[in-house]
């Protein structure tokens, strides 16, 4: 099985809305906003250590406004 290479990947935890999920991203230092759903993603990065691999959203951050 090669499926547990995605556990190395970084996990971080967004604020979750009702359309959208938003992190801060330590590398670009600005917010990244996906779909709303927990998983995998291809970041959003211009570069950096994320981009090869993507990222793991997972829900837990601050609730973003007007959410649900
Ligand atoms: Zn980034």
């Amino acid at each position: 099985m090669t499926e547990a290479a995605r556990d190395d990947l970084p996990v971080f935890a967004c604020k979750t809305g009702s359309h959208t999920w938003t992190f801060w991203c330590p590398h670009c230092r600005i917010e990244h906003t996906h779909g709303a759903g927990a998983g995998h993603r291809v970041a959003h990065c211009a570069s950096g250590p994320y981009k090869a691999r993507g990222y793991v959203l997972a829900a837990g951050g601050e609730a973003a406004k007007g959410g649900q």
